[in-house]
């Protein structure tokens, strides 16, 4: 017991905070330390059982009076609330909360598994280039979000008015339907289960307490996506209910198709034409890669559709896992027309082949052989 926390410093307030500020922090602490929010979180549990205790204190002016003067000491055993069940603690909440803020916030007055609403995720969809994908890259783009109306803070009622407690359930949000022998409760049809209505709407919401905004956002795109990847930016939705967290802005993006490039996973894929001389004599050639160009030689005696394999060239994986590989495919291309010098040397070099006939020419050779033979 000689290691109680100060009641302030739990609560976070100054010493002569007002009756107001210690109800808000308290609020605070309660919501975030809520065992519906922390399920099975013992932690949680002791300070939501600590910040109960001290607000039970601080907010009797004769307990605070006390406590002020003597310390824990004096308000030992008027206060108890560590003792206290936790259900001593949430019958105490009507106060804190004033009932319908409890309700707005829990749903319903009582303790329900489910914290405050989460507001509304919205979805865009981003072209962006090939080699961006490749790359990475961040876009702003501007969209519509609905965001709290900046008149009526959100509450939508029209300025010096007050919701009001709605008649049909009485604010607790549910009614009773008698049907033969049962009963059953459903969500007040008036107020869809808020306890409140809404007697003079605000005027620039209409009493939706939101308001619709054009506002620029950020999206940072990692290097790897593909064509269909969701990039979540959180937080970038809709705002939800008070003290939930806003929603997501899930960017679906769409890559550009590539002139040069195809895409396979991580590898990509291209064509690059070569002269018959650079394949049969060999060659180095210049090749275009995502980062720019390389440079690969082409040894003597290269087939068309011989593929070269340049390891890690590819796209990064979108995970982080390595990279892919680029796979370039040459294309022997066969000269369409000659001058008379080049066609003289190669009318000279075809007089060599019938003594030097490749290794695929001569199967090729021997296979007709056979079939001239079978006829
Ligand atoms: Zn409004
Ligand atoms: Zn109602």
């Amino acid at each position: 017991m000689s290691q109680k926390r100060d009641y302030y410093e739990i609560l976070s307030v100054e010493r002569g905070a007002s009756k107001d500020d210690i109800k808000k922090s308290y609020r605070k602490m309660a919501l975030k330390f809520h065992p519906d929010r922390n399920q099975g979180n013992k932690e949680a549990e002791e300070k939501f059982k600590e910040a109960a205790e001290a607000y039970e204190v601080l907010s009797d002016d004769e307990k605070r009076a006390k406590y002020d003067r003597f310390g824990h000491a004096a308000v030992q055993g008027a206060a108890g609330a560590r003792s206290a069940t936790m259900e001593d603690i949430f019958s105490n909440f009507g106060d804190v909360f004033g009932g319908s803020i409890f309700e707005e916030f829990f749903g319903g007055g009582g303790r329900r598994a489910r914290g405050p609403a989460q507001g509304a995720s919205l979805r865009c969809q981003l072209s962006i280039t090939f080699i961006e994908a490749a790359q990475g890259c961040s876009k702003t783009i501007e969209l519509s979000r609905n965001e709290i109306c900046e008149t009526c803070k959100g509450s939508g009622c029209k300025a010096g008015t007050q919701p009001a407690t709605c008649t049909t359930c009485r604010g607790v949000g549910e009614v009773a339907q008698t049907s033969g022998f049962f009963s059953i409760r459903t969500t007040c049809p008036r107020c869809h289960g808020a306890g409140r209505v809404i007697q003079t709407p605000c005027g620039a919401c209409g009493g939706t307490g939101r308001s619709s905004k054009r506002v620029k956002v950020e999206i940072k795109i990692p290097a790897g996506v593909d064509d269909g990847t969701r990039v979540r930016v959180p937080g970038e939705g809709e705002p939800g209910a008070p003290e939930g967290r806003r929603g997501d802005l899930m960017c679906y993006i769409q890559v550009q198709p590539h002139p040069i490039f195809q895409r396979d996973g991580d590898n990509i894929y291209c064509e690059v034409p070569i002269t018959f001389t650079e394949a049969a004599l060999g060659s180095e050639i210049t090749i275009p890669t995502l980062k720019g160009k390389s440079a690969i030689t082409i040894p003597p005696g290269t087939q068309s559709g011989q593929i070269f394999r340049l390891r890690g060239q590819g796209f990064p994986n979108v995970h982080g896992q390595g990279a892919g590989d680029q796979l370039v495919e040459v294309v022997v291309e066969v000269p369409r027309k000659l001058n008379a010098k080049q066609e003289e040397l190669l009318r000279e070099f075809a007089k060599t082949e019938q003594r030097n006939v490749g290794p695929s020419k001569q199967s090729w050779l021997e296979k007709l052989k056979e079939f001239f033979k079978e006829e």
